[in-house]
């Protein structure tokens, strides 16, 4: 007789930040929704076929990057040059494989690549004008022009910050400038997790600059007992190792996922003056996605097979 399947889960997010309910129209909120339930589906039916975490995260990944809705792929937030510079990572839990790429400005879907970097060569992580030249190897690998990933809203908010900068002179901050990095995690009917992130980073950013979405331990993470991606200050996340330490209050403290996930989003992070959100899931299929800002985009399949998307801090 066969084992019945084994169940699994799969969490997304779009992004946490200063999401103002008055100011997202009932047009724009419902195609955000739209764009978190087709990425759900992606990964859905993965995952429903018995494939892998990994493929799972990566398309749903690839879903997200797809939609000018979120800071990720096209609808990348501008540098402070007018231009895109796009960072992704991907990690599988059973192996710690792990793959990156930052400062990449031609690549469609910056998650495929980082998944060939993990895949197709012997490093983690890849940069700039050698992550380029490492794409231009890979066949699979859609290329665009830099403006391919422009967008008016995202345009908009470049100009209204630099008038900030200029009018509040000395004030580099980049606090409340983000929202939309997109982001997976996904535990599988094999009982392996991975997760993936990918994003613009934050409007305004300097040249060269690279967050934690790149970055193994802060704000990608997968072993064998949670994965998780976040979003939110990637320089808070960093100082902060967000992923990891998540994933080692579990390891080394015995923490549940949601006490792990909590304490690092609402205590450590806002401790030091950042804020910003996670999403993650442990190999039982719990999911946690806590956040500090106003809103976090986010969509989840739980074990049972329910389902949701969310927005707001109320969970609606
Ligand atoms: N964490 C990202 C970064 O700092 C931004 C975000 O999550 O929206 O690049």
């Amino acid at each position: 007789m066969n084992n019945p399947p084994r169940p699994f889960a799969l969490a997304i997010h779009g992004g946490a930040g200063v999401i103002e309910r008055d100011q997202l129209s009932a047009v724009e909120e419902a195609s955000i929704r739209a764009d978190l339930d087709a990425a759900l589906e992606a990964g859905r039916s993965i995952l429903a076929n018995g494939g892998s975490a990994l493929d799972a995260v990566e398309a749903a990944v690839v879903a997200l990057e797809e939609s000018p809705r979120f800071n990720a792929g096209k609808g990348s937030v501008y540098n402070a040059d007018g231009k895109h510079e796009l960072d992704a990572s991907i990690m599988e839990g059973q192996t710690r494989r792990a793959g990156a790429v930052a400062g990449v400005e031609t690549i469609r879907n910056p998650v495929r690549l980082a998944r060939a970097v993990m895949e197709q060569s012997p490093h983690v992580m890849m940069i700039g004008a050698g992550a380029e030249r490492f794409a231009d190897a890979q066949p699979q690998i859609e290329r665009v022009a830099n403006h391919w990933f422009d967008t008016d809203t995202r345009r908009a908010q470049l100009d209204q910050e630099q008038t900030r900068e200029r009018t509040e002179a000395g004030d580099e901050s980049l606090r409340g400038k983000y929202f939309g990095t997109v982001g997976a995690v996904a535990l599988d009917s094999q009982g392996n997790l991975a997760a993936a992130t990918s994003t613009g980073g934050m409007t305004n950013k300097r040249y060269g600059r690279v967050g934690d979405s790149p970055l193994i331990g802060a704000g990608t993470w997968a072993d064998e007992r949670c994965a998780v991606s976040g979003t939110g200050w990637g320089e808070f996340f960093i100082r902060n190792a967000v992923a990891h330490d998540i994933a080692a209050r579990m390891a080394y403290g015995g923490a549940t996922l949601a006490a792990a996930a909590e304490a690092v989003i609402l205590q450590r992070v806002p401790e030091l003056g950042g804020d910003g959100g996670a999403i993650a899931v442990d190999r039982d299929g719990n999911i946690a996605m806590p956040f500090s800002t106003a809103g976090m985009y986010r969509g989840w399949i739980a074990t049972d097979g329910s389902r949701g998307t969310a927005i707001f801090l109320q969970g609606d």
